[in-house]
């Protein structure tokens, strides 16, 4: 490791103890920009890069709840206000038995650098809840909202922080907490995106993330003359990233062959067509189901306990959660053929499956760039909110579709290296941090 790099992550470590993930999305970070803040040394004397890992500010609450048996429940809240010197406070609450300071520390500071890479004017922050939608009635996730947005308004506002949905927080809890925002402020304004269509929402904010993964990959795609038509896509998830990668993953000519959650994958090698997409949906947003009915229902494999990185394929979109893919996945997947990764996923590839793709020069489109669509298009519903009005269809996907090349165009700018191999990490962490850091330096020491 660069000793540099080295130092600065020995510091990182010491001020965050035990937060793994945390350290992996900043030393994935670190290594490519502490070479360019080498050699642009303004960024250096500032520090720019120590302040980028130190939140702004961070909350942390207690969330009780009354469960359906009239016991109380008790969860943890947070929200980390990562960044804010391009613009308000913006990114996801996860609700997930896995959520802890050093996992919501890691997706903020990767928030940071894509909404940089948007172009639109958001800074950073996440948060969430360890609490587990899974196998809770309406009336309890409507009751663990409530609590949780009694506390989390003191800190938010649709000019301070902007909350959207991530893992466990979909259409559903969205509504539940912006209901009880309202309730409390007495305020209709845009201080969450993923509203519903009919109060505040965007069109084409829940496709916005999936599309956008598969629009990235489109791109890269292009760079080699290529194309979606007649390739085999693995996805992994059945959430609403992978729902929508799938989508239109087939609408351009994919075929895709795999789902998964969190208990196994189905491989269906006829490929998921309109039809069986229209079953995931009922199936994991309305009946909130399990992908193994998949296998049931189409008749096809289920393997339980399994991810899909081991089915033969052109293209792998992972979609469902971080360090979902490792060393040995990454080696089987380009074994067998697959030379584009998209991450509809936050951090979806280990530190090694990274090193494995970028030493075999495939075509790795990583997360902060590939899944900013997601954000972006919450950037056009605040948009939308502040106009008070609401875009088309087709004016919204446009508007996804060009930032998508516009994110694409600046990895190139700053990744592409001296034998014309795209490296896109380091594109996009060079390229989301020059505007931060040009907005730190004009700021001050703040
Ligand atoms: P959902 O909750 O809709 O779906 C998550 C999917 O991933 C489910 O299929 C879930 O399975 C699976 N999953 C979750 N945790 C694990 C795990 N530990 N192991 C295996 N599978 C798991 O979430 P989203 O689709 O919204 O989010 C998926 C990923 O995309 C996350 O990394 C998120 O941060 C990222 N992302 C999401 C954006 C958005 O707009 N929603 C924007 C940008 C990134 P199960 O049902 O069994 O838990």
């Amino acid at each position: 490791m660069n000793p540099k790099v080295e130092q600065f992550m020995a510091q990182v470590i010491a001020k965050n103890p035990g937060e793994s993930e945390f350290h992996q999305a900043v030393q994935e970070v670190v290594e490519s920009i502490i070479p360019f803040v080498e050699e642009n040394p303004k960024y250096k004397h500032a520090k720019v890069l120590e302040r980028l890992a130190e939140p702004e500010r961070v909350f942390l609450f207690r969330v009780p709840w009354i469960d359906d048996k009239g016991d109380l429940q008790i969860n943890k809240g947070y929200r980390i206000e990562m960044n804010s010197a391009i613009g308000p406070y913006k990114g996801g609450l996860r609700f997930h038995p896995t959520v802890n300071l050093g996992v919501l520390k890691f997706l903020a500071y990767e928030q940071v650098f894509k909404n940089s890479l948007t172009t639109l004017p958001m800074g950073g922050g996440k948060g969430g809840s360890d609490f587990d939608p899974k196998g809770k009635s309406d009336n309890e996730v409507m009751r663990f909202c409530q609590s949780f947005m009694t506390e989390l308004s003191k800190y938010i506002g649709p000019n301070t922080d902007v909350p959207a949905g991530d893992i466990g927080v979909g259409g559903r809890e969205i509504g539940f907490l912006f209901g009880q925002y309202k309730r409390i402020r007495n305020e209709f304004t845009g201080v969450l995106t993923g509203k519903g269509i009919e109060w505040g929402g965007s069109l084409i904010r829940p496709e916005a993330t999936g599309y956008g993964a598969v629009y990235f990959a489109n791109e890269m795609l292009k760079t080699k003359n290529d194309s979606f038509k007649g390739k085999i896509v693995c996805i992994s998830g059945s959430g609403n990233v992978a729902q929508y990668a799938t989508e239109k993953a087939t609408e351009l000519g994919g075929k895709v062959v795999t789902l998964s959650d969190s208990s196994g994958y189905i491989y269906d090698p006829d490929g998921i067509n309109t039809d069986k997409l229209a079953f995931v949906l009922e199936l994991k947003n309305v009946k909130r189901g399990r992908i193994k009915e998949y296998a049931e229902k189409y008749g096809c494999e289920y393997h339980e306990g399994k991810r899909p990185w081991g089915v033969k394929c052109d293209i792998a979109l992972p979609c469902a959660t971080q360090n979902e893919v490792n060393e040995d996945e990454a080696k089987t997947l380009i074994s067998n053929g697959c030379f584009v990764v998209s991450e509809g996923a936050n951090m979806p590839s280990t530190p090694g499956a990274i090193d494995v793709y970028l030493k075999n020069k495939i075509l790795y489109g990583p997360g902060k760039a590939a899944n900013a669509g997601g954000v972006a298009v919450s950037g056009l519903e605040m948009s939308q909110n502040s106009l008070r009005l609401s875009w088309t269809r087709e004016e919204v996907d446009e508007k996804l579709h060009n930032i998508m090349k516009s994110i694409h165009k600046t990895c190139v700018t700053y990744g592409t290296e001296n034998d014309g191999f795209i490296n896109y990490v380091k594109g996009a962490n060079i390229g989301g941090f020059v505007k931060v850091a040009n907005a730190m330096m004009a700021q001050g020491y703040v």
